[in-house]
């Protein structure tokens, strides 16, 4: 089964079947807003999207809030500096107070990724001025599940899917890279932030051990 087939019963389910917009009842909305893309632009209703915007992240059992509890354990791994309590997960869903423990839902070593190669010139926003678009080749892209931000029109749901992400060892990405048809490594998701750690270590290691060669 596709990716988009396991999303799509889950985002388009009976409650945002289809309708017509309650506003100007001519152009078709969906039903969580009753109102068609041009009536919710020019009538936006803030509370609400931001209400729907809680709801959909319970869905996937994620924070509607970057919780802090005060007492809770601090992550500083990004701006959205989660206190956690006792049992409670982070924003991004992959780090988690367990018994009093700050721990992530990655192995040691590991990242919750996937990753495929593409040919350069990419169609990364970088490219005009990032010399890895200059080379011939290809781009290791390195999708990294989790995201830290809420945006109002996610590029890239996907990320949320935390049970069925691969586990790849740092060893696995580095061979990867090393592949003689790489010329640079992006990472992106979701986003690599609250899997900063394994990122840096892993991109240190693709530019030492192919002697500079390789942009990441
Ligand atoms: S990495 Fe995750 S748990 Fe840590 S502060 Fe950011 S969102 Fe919160
Ligand atoms: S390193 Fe990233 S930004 Fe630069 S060319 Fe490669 S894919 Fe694009
Ligand atoms: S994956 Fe990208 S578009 Fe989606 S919420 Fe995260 S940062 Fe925003
Ligand atoms: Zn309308």
């Amino acid at each position: 089964m596709t990716l988009l087939k396991k999303i799509v019963p889950k985002l388009f389910n009976s409650e945002s079947a289809m309708i017509t917009c309650l506003k100007c009842g001519k152009k078709p909305a969906g039903a969580s807003f009753a109102l068609c893309a041009e009536c919710l632009r020019e009538y936006p209703d803030i509370d609400k999207i931001i209400q729907l915007h809680r709801s959909a992240r319970v869905k996937f059992d994620l924070p509607p809030i970057p919780p802090k509890s005060p007492e809770g354990i601090p992550c500083t791994l990004c701006a959205n500096n989660c206190r956690l309590a006792l049992g409670q997960k982070g924003y991004c869903g992959l780090r988690e107070n367990y018994q009093g423990k700050l721990l992530t839902k990655m192995p040691d070593g590991s990242a919750l990724l996937h990753m495929y190669q593409n040919p350069l010139p990419t169609n990364c926003c970088a490219a005009w001025f990032c010399k890895g678009s200059m080379e011939q080749g290809s781009n290791l892209a390195v999708f990294m599940y989790g995201c830290n931000f809420d945006c109002l029109f996610c590029q890239n749901s996907s990320h949320k899917y935390l049970e069925e992400a691969p586990v790849v060892p740092e060893e696995e990405l580095v061979q990867k890279a090393l592949d003689p048809r790489v010329r640079c490594v992006c990472f992106f998701g979701g986003s690599p932030e609250p899997q900063f750690p394994f990122v840096v270590r892993a991109a240190e290691r693709i530019h030492r051990e192919s002697g500079g060669e390789i942009i990441s």
